[in-house]
């Protein structure tokens, strides 16, 4: 899976090399990531014994600033993986025109084995590995999938330890009580709403008139299920890893999420299944069948590669909005298209989620502390505007969504590698 992904990604590069005017040094710098570090991750189990798991980092490129990306903790986690995920922070940062490279991490385990006291083992102990390639003007992680704030809150105090001296800006997605940012925990989905209401407002769609299926009920999925059913749309169907719940008359998304917290097993992770819930005004389907049903719009929230060749001629929506990095691939994304779907490319619509990790990197360094008003309106106003520079470039060049989206992101990243010295301005 890693390797075509790593394909895609690639493919997505050359075709927005197209309309771009690229450097030759831009080209031979965007090949391949600036570093990739394997480290050995030992932790003392509560059972006395030690054991090693695998940790990575990788930084893609830093033209633009600092490596910016999440750590993730996944038995599947490998270093092509990352150095996909790492390609695509490059040019999401780049794209919502943020002053940071691209990077991602991770660990190569199952967290929901763990306990809470080995959990927080093996988060501190990645950070003694990892700590001389992180920093605030050097690689700032962020949470992924399977991490989150409380993981960012012994992660920061675990640097802040071996530094002797408190330096919250290297790890965004903190809790509040420790230099987090408000609305970072709903950022990715608050930005993906705004994406939504963006684009469905040029096509002259009304919220009311339009229904949504959403694959993930995570962070991402669940926080942008309740907005869009707050914003008046229906939503249809959501799903978890066990399976999903469809109602056509539109789910109860409230009554999900109360059940999804009341069985929160240690605080960490929810032990949880959606198709469990009491109430039962629902009908039980798979996952699969949440991917090809008659909506208007799909949401894919949870992982890579779930709509490919074999599944993308049955989707029936009109348009995928990618919260998720990477689940349409390549391959499936011409298919779609020729049927005529239109897809939202994911470096767009979760860009809201690093766009509030950098807003709380900001405050940090600065000293301050915004108010929730403050942070949702530059959210705002940067997703609008990179929803508008990609819709205008792709009417312009007449290309899709996804096109112009890397168009923009490498148009930024072309002139900051030039203006560093390109092997035109020696010559020249
Ligand atoms: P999460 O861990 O909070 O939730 C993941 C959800 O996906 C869970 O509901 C899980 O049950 C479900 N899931 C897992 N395997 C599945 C499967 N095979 N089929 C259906 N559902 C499955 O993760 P998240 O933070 O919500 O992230 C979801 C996606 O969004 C990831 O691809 C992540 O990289 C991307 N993303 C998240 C953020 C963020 O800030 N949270 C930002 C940018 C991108």
């Amino acid at each position: 899976m890693s390797a075509e992904l790593l394909e895609d990604a690639r493919r997505a590069l050359d075709e927005a090399s197209k309309f771009v005017d690229l450097s030759e040094d831009a080209v031979e710098q965007l090949k391949r990531p600036e570093l990739s570090v394997k480290v050995s991750v030992p932790v003392r189990m509560d059972s006395g014994e030690l054991t090693t798991f695998a940790g990575y980092r990788v930084r893609y490129n830093t033209a633009m600033g600092p490596g910016k990306g999440g750590i993730r903790y996944h038995s599947e986690v490998d270093i092509d993986h990352l150095q996909t995920l790492a390609f695509w922070m490059t040019f999401k940062c780049a794209l919502m025109n943020l002053p940071y490279g691209g990077a991602k991490g991770g660990v190569q385990v199952d967290p929901k084995r763990l306990s809470r006291l080995e959990l927080e083992r093996l988060s501190r102990a990645y950070i003694n590995k990892v700590a001389d390639f992180i920093g605030p003007d050097r690689d700032i992680p962020a949470p992924d999938m399977y991490t989150n704030e409380i993981i960012m809150g012994w992660m920061a105090d675990q640097f802040s330890t071996i530094k002797r001296s408190f330096v919250p800006g290297v790890i965004t997605g903190k809790p509040v009580a420790l230099g987090g940012s408000v609305l970072r925990d709903r950022a990715t989905a608050t930005g993906a709403y705004v994406v939504i209401d963006e684009m469905l407002r040029a096509r002259e769609r009304r919220p009311e008139d339009t229904t949504v299926a959403i694959q993930g009920f995570g962070n991402a999925g669940a926080e942008l299920a309740e907005q869009l059913q707050n914003g008046g749309y229906q939503v249809v169907a959501v799903s978890d890893s066990k399976g999903a719940v469809y109602s056509a008359q539109g789910l109860d998304i409230k009554t999900l999420r109360d059940f999804k917290e009341k069985n929160s097993s240690d605080g960490v992770y929810h032990a949880y299944q959606l198709t469990d819930c009491e109430d039962k005004n629902f009908e039980q389907i798979s996952n699969q069948e949440l991917l090809t049903l008659d909506v208007d719009l799909l949401a894919p929230a949870a992982l890579e590669n779930q709509i490919t060749e074999e599944n993308a001629e049955e989707v029936r929506a009109e348009m995928i909005f990618e919260v998720a990095n990477g689940p349409v691939t390549a391959s499936a994304s011409e298919i779609l298209a020729g049927q005529g779907v239109e897809i939202v490319p994911g470096i767009l619509v979760n860009a809201g989620g690093v766009t509030v990790s950098y807003f709380e990197w900001v405050q940090n360094r600065r000293g301050e502390r915004w108010e929730e008003s403050q942070v949702r309106e530059r959210l705002d106003k940067k997703m609008r505007r990179a929803v508008s520079e990609v819709e205008e470039v792709a009417q312009k060049e007449d290309i899709s969504l996804t096109t112009a989206a890397y168009v923009v992101a490498l148009r930024r990243i072309n002139a900051t590698i030039e203006a560093h010295g390109t092997v035109d301005y020696y010559q020249s």
